[in-house]
């Protein structure tokens, strides 16, 4: 039951037909739109942590280590006062969270959303946790966040809400302590505003203390696509293994953002099919392979892909109902769940965004034999490359984009690859697989640093 199958039987019947399945009417309403509410937020972080459990049996984890992974090790609120163009000034309530620091500093994104609360960066640090152990970077857990809905903001007035949030966060970050990176609606230019405060509140040059910053500044070639590249690689691995080449394989993406944009340009530079892709506004669709560029450009003019000559404009419901070889969610967490999990036909699932599935819904896929290649190795690319970008400041040293995809490379062909492996060795999930690779290392360096070895 829903172990590490390929599911190539299944998906070689899919090939033939990409053809939207009709939604029904009540179904338009399914994927409701992102509301993250406390009590959602909470919800998904118990659900992150439900999945420990399994692990915590099967690797027969120390008692101590347990204790450490159930709860952050570090939770920042605060307050964040910007002077508005008009003269107002307004608070934005902001969090920044460690995970478990064991194996390294923290190490996760920034980012801002109306919907972000504590639950919800809890969430992402922890998975951030066991990502960074999945594929052996020197890492714990951290992500931040801050509510505020930033399309509504001036350019300036996201200046000083960035510059505001790392004077609030200043104590606890730093190269050794904690590095920040690019999230949701946060990017490069934010992240040059950011280690520009930073570098003003410490009085030294300290371009290791942030990643994902513009080039000039010592970001790093090759990191905007990167968790599009990553993302890409294990789909690749994966297909191997399945002995599937690119050119029979449909995809459909959820998201036109920064991962989810990247990755469909290489798949489809590779020769996978990129059937559809989606964004807030709907989804474009052509059976045939979208031009990726072209959705690319309508999306850039009205900002919506529905409005692109590539395809035609189809719901985000049937999106993901839609018979494909393989669903890449790139847009946000929740988005298949107990209600619409039903509709999916994919034949496998690649998890881009952090958390797409929930629990209940990651389970019902199990059963149906679904193969799920899981976040926290599928959406590595972004933070492998920010510790490369990370070892470059630290080492004063460039790479060109081709080492830096190189090295990307060669590092998930080694550490997906024994995820894959130890999922079809064990025939259990690759998430279960994932989950192992990470949450054993990261308790073999609590235990390191001196725990109680004897009293369980
Ligand atoms: P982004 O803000 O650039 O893009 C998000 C996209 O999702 C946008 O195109 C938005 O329109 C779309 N979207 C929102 N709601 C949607 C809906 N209901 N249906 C369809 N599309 C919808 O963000 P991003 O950086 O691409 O991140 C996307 C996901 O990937 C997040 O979960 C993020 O945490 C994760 N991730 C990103 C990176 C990275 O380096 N960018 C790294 C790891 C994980």
């Amino acid at each position: 039951m829903g172990n590490a199958k390929t599911n190539k039987a299944t998906s070689d019947k899919q090939k033939a037909s990409t053809t939207p399945r009709q939604v029904p009417q009540r179904q338009a309403e399914k994927t409701a739109p992102r509301t993250l509410t406390p009590e959602v937020g909470a919800a998904l972080f118990e659900d992150a942590r439900s999945r420990l459990e399994d692990v915590f049996k099967a690797l027969d984890i120390h008692a101590d280590a347990q204790a450490r992974l159930m709860q952050p090790s570090l939770s920042l609120q605060v307050s964040i006062p910007v002077r508005m163009d008009d003269g107002r000034l307004k608070a934005f309530p902001a969090w920044r969270v460690h995970y478990d620091t064991s194996l390294g500093p923290a190490k996760g994104g920034v980012r801002f959303h109306p919907d972000v609360n504590q639950h919800e960066v809890t969430t992402l640090s922890f998975w951030m946790a066991v990502k960074c152990a999945v594929v052996g970077l020197p890492y714990g857990g951290g992500k931040g966040g801050v509510q505020v809905d930033a399309k509504a903001l001036s350019s300036l007035e996201r200046e000083r809400l960035a510059r505001g949030y790392i004077r609030a966060i200043a104590d606890i970050m730093g190269p050794d302590r904690d590095i920040p990176a690019p999230d949701v609606n946060t990017d490069a230019t934010v992240m040059g505003w950011m280690i520009d405060e930073y570098e003003h509140i410490v009085r030294a040059k300290m371009p290791a203390a942030i990643t994902g910053k513009p080039l000039p500044l010592g970001g790093s070639p090759g990191r905007v696509a990167a968790t599009g590249r990553g993302a890409l690689k294990v789909l690749d691995l994966w297909a191997e293994r399945a002995e599937r080449t690119p050119e029979e394989t449909t995809v459909a993406v959820q998201g036109f953002g920064n991962a989810a944009y990247h990755f469909a340009t290489l798949a489809s530079e590779r020769g996978y099919r990129i059937v559809a892709v989606s964004d807030s506004s709907g989804a474009c669709y052509n059976a045939e392979g979208l031009d990726i560029d072209a959705v690319k450009k309508a999306k850039s003019k009205s900002g919506k892909v529905t409005d692109s000559q590539a395809g035609k404009a189809i719901s985000g419901d049937a999106l993901l109902a839609l018979e494909v070889d393989v669903l890449a969610l790139a847009a946000l967490e929740n988005q298949v769940h107990s209600d619409n999990v039903d509709d999916v036909k994919a034949g496998a699932i690649l998890e881009i965004a952090n958390g797409p599935l929930t629990s209940d819904a990651d389970q019902v896929l199990a059963k149906r034999d679904v193969p799920v290649l899981p976040d926290v190795l599928a959406n590595t690319g972004g933070v492998i490359v920010s510790y490369f970008e990370w070892l470059q400041n630290r080492a004063g040293e460039k790479w060109s984009e081709a080492q830096v995809n190189e090295r990307l490379d060669a590092l998930l062909s080694e550490e997906a690859g024994k995820v894959l492996a130890l999922a079809e060795k064990s025939n259990i999930t690759y998430r279960q697989a994932a989950y192992r690779q990470g949450i054993e290392r990261i308790a073999a360096a609590i235990m390191a640093r001196g725990n109680c070895q004897d009293c369980r």
